[in-house]
């Protein structure tokens, strides 16, 4: 680790990588580490003659505003990936989103939620230093909104999945699962989910209980489907409203949110090769990933900034437009795995996090 904790960026886009530590299959292979870490935000990638079209390169360097190695904790990614000022913001009435992108096991989940044992056991124990971001983002929240007395707040929340192009409640996905429509809303000048379940969250326990529901709902799809979860993107959303009277007595009103994003497995950009009813899933994954990269590419360009930026072509890109084209930041925790026998995907992972910078 580092010597000095990082400082937490400010641009409006934040490009962060998360390592996951080797797990035990890659250690008993004796598989070997592909990464390094020079320091400042870098990042070197050795062991290139295996990937295709990289022979004769022997090392790669790519440089991010923050990189979390193996050993950082799920705290140190709260305090300096810069979700905090995310959170602060949309306090003030900004809209952000946080996503977690890279290969299915590179860690995205266990980043936004942490491991599944927390949301399968019969209570989840608030005291368990392995919760996720979005769990330490809700308590840093609440934090954050009993020292704001001189707002009224409300809070609502809501918890979706996009599987196939198909929105899903999962906080109220119903026996069939059917999916909800997404639309234009000339008045709002945004996209919306018709019919989503907006849960009015008074309290900590409320929130919780809105990722704990959706995080079981998850399981039953994936239980129904097999990698369902590595194939779908899920978005839990905050919104947050508030209420001050200023000393003329006026009212003033803030809406801002916050978007957290599991972004399906970044492996299936590839996996064309599929047939039938798994071609269809990988070209639409493929499209919503593809579009999402192109849409932060462009947004971070700023001479593209006001030119066309295609979030029409993918309901991710649709549903998350206002958040990425408005005033908020927009944060990219890319994931990946540090193991030799990953090193394409990682180089993947990392091509696509720095044309988001
Ligand atoms: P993804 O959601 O990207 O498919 P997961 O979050 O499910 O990946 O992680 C795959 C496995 O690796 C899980 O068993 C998870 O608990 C473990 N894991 C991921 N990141 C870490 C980490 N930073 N520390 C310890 N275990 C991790
Ligand atoms: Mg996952």
């Amino acid at each position: 680790k580092g010597s000095e904790p990082p400082t937490p960026p400010d641009d409006n886009i934040n490009v962060v990588v998360r390592v996951r530590p080797l797990n035990k299959r890659e250690n008993s292979l004796n598989d070997g580490m592909t990464l390094e870490f020079p320091g400042n935000g870098q990042i070197l990638v050795t062991g290139l003659n295996d990937v295709p079209g990289m022979k004769g390169t022997k090392t790669k360097l790519f440089s991010y505003n923050v990189v979390f190695e193996p050993g950082a904790t799920q705290e140190d990614v709260l305090q300096y990936s810069g979700i905090t000022r995310l959170i602060n913001m949309a306090v003030d009435g900004f809209s952000s989103t946080a996503f977690c992108y890279g290969q299915t096991g590179s860690g995205k989940t266990h980043t936004l939620t942490g491991p599944p044992h927390l949301f399968t056991g019969k209570k989840v124990d608030i005291y368990s230093e392995d919760h996720g971001l979005i769990f330490k983002s809700f308590l840093y929240l609440f934090k954050v909104l009993q020292e704001k007395k001189e707002c009224h707040f409300i809070l609502k929340a809501s918890f979706l999945e996009i599987y196939n192009e198909k929105v899903i409640d999962l906080l109220n996905p119903g026996t069939a699962r059917k999916p909800l429509a997404v639309r234009w809303s000339k008045k709002s000048q945004r996209f919306f989910v018709e019919n989503l379940f907006l849960v009015d969250c008074e309290e900590l326990d409320d929130l919780l209980a809105v990722l704990e529901e959706g995080m079981k709902n998850r399981a039953v799809g994936a239980h129904m489907m097999n990698e369902h979860s590595s194939r779908s993107h899920t978005i839990l959303t905050v919104h947050i409203t508030s209420e001050q009277q200023m000393e003329n007595g006026v009212f003033i009103t803030k809406q801002g949110k916050i978007n957290f994003v599991d972004l399906a497995g970044s492996e299936m950009t590839k996996k064309t090769h599929s047939e039938g009813k798994t071609l269809e899933e990988a070209n639409n994954i493929n499209k919503s990933l593809m579009v999402l990269g192109y849409c932060i590419a462009s947004l971070s360009d700023h001479k593209k900034k006001n030119g066309h930026i295609p979030y029409r072509d993918s309901k991710l890109t649709k549903l998350l437009a206002d958040s990425l084209a408005g005033n908020g930041v927009t944060l990219m925790i890319a994931c990946v795995s540090p193991a030799r026998s990953n090193v394409t995907e990682t180089l993947n992972t990392l091509r696509y996090a720095s044309r988001a910078k």
